[in-house]
């Protein structure tokens, strides 16, 4: 990622987020950064459901200083500590996504049936939030699991199999939650929709966005439709062992920790 202005209507992005910073909440930061979420094609015009408002204190974050050539104990297990905190938030930013996920069909159907589009409109918008911060908060994880990892050499060397071992397990579980999104996300283009923008699907490649859909054939039932319930089970499968890795990953946490306070 680099410092480029994505080629889009920032203030629209800025104005939609309130001009607040989506990763602290800072609600007056001086300077606001429109940053890019999701597999979205990052040439030409960038779609402004593909960028989220962040200040300029949280877009540094989200570019790993990987300079470091050796490191206190101390800030290391600062390091871990903070890593461990944005993973477990992203946890629960992934819970209500997929919770909100899971709800659109129903949502979509009943608000078919009795032509209220106020409440589908609502969801939709709650989905496209909440999935703008899963996306983030991933991105912010991923940019610490990179310090961590590049500082593997320059730990002590007793440390440093406990070091990995931490890496290793929560590298793992953002695997498990992109999974988890990626699932989340089949669930809108079950309903022909983007899952970036929501614009009615025609292609594979989404007109509005250009986002790729989701591959949906797993999902197909005997007679050809969606089996929600299977993709629904799925979902929550991931999310179990998501919960599972988050138990190892704090037994690693605390391990870690033990080494670095002696
Ligand atoms: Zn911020
Ligand atoms: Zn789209």
């Amino acid at each position: 990622m680099t410092s480029r202005d994505w080629i889009a209507d920032r203030e629209a992005v800025f104005d939609r987020d309130a001009f607040t910073c989506q990763q602290c909440g800072d609600d007056e930061p001086a300077t606001l950064h429109p940053y890019p979420i999701g597999d979205v094609p990052l040439e030409d015009a960038v779609h402004e459901s593909a960028l989220v408002t962040v200040c300029e204190v949280c877009f540094n974050a989200l570019e790993p200083s990987l300079a470091a050539a050796s490191i206190e104990s101390d800030a290391l297990f600062h390091r871990v500590r903070d890593a461990t905190r944005l993973q477990g938030e992203t946890i629960s930013d992934l819970a209500a996504f997929a919770s909100l996920s899971t709800s659109l069909p129903a949502t979509l159907e009943s608000a078919r049936d009795d032509g209220t589009e106020v409440d589908s409109d609502d969801a939709v918008s709650e989905y496209q939030h909440t999935r703008r911060d899963v996306l983030l908060a991933i991105a912010l994880v991923d940019a610490r699991l990179e310090e961590l990892a590049a500082l593997e050499s320059a730990v002590d060397s007793d440390v440093r199999p406990s070091l990995l071992a931490f890496t290793e397990t929560a590298t793992a579980l953002q695997s498990t939650l992109i999974e988890a999104v990626e699932l989340s996300e089949t669930v809108v283009s079950a309903l022909e929709r983007c899952h970036g923008c929501f614009a009615p699907l025609e292609e594979e490649t989404c007109s509005t966005c250009g986002l790729e859909a989701r591959e949906t054939a797993d999902w197909h039932d005997i007679g050809g439709s969606i089996a929600f319930d299977q993709l629904f089970a799925t979902i929550n499968e991931t999310l179990q062992d998501a919960a599972e890795t988050t138990d190892t990953l704090t037994d690693r946490t605390t391990a870690l920790a033990a080494q670095l306070t002696t």
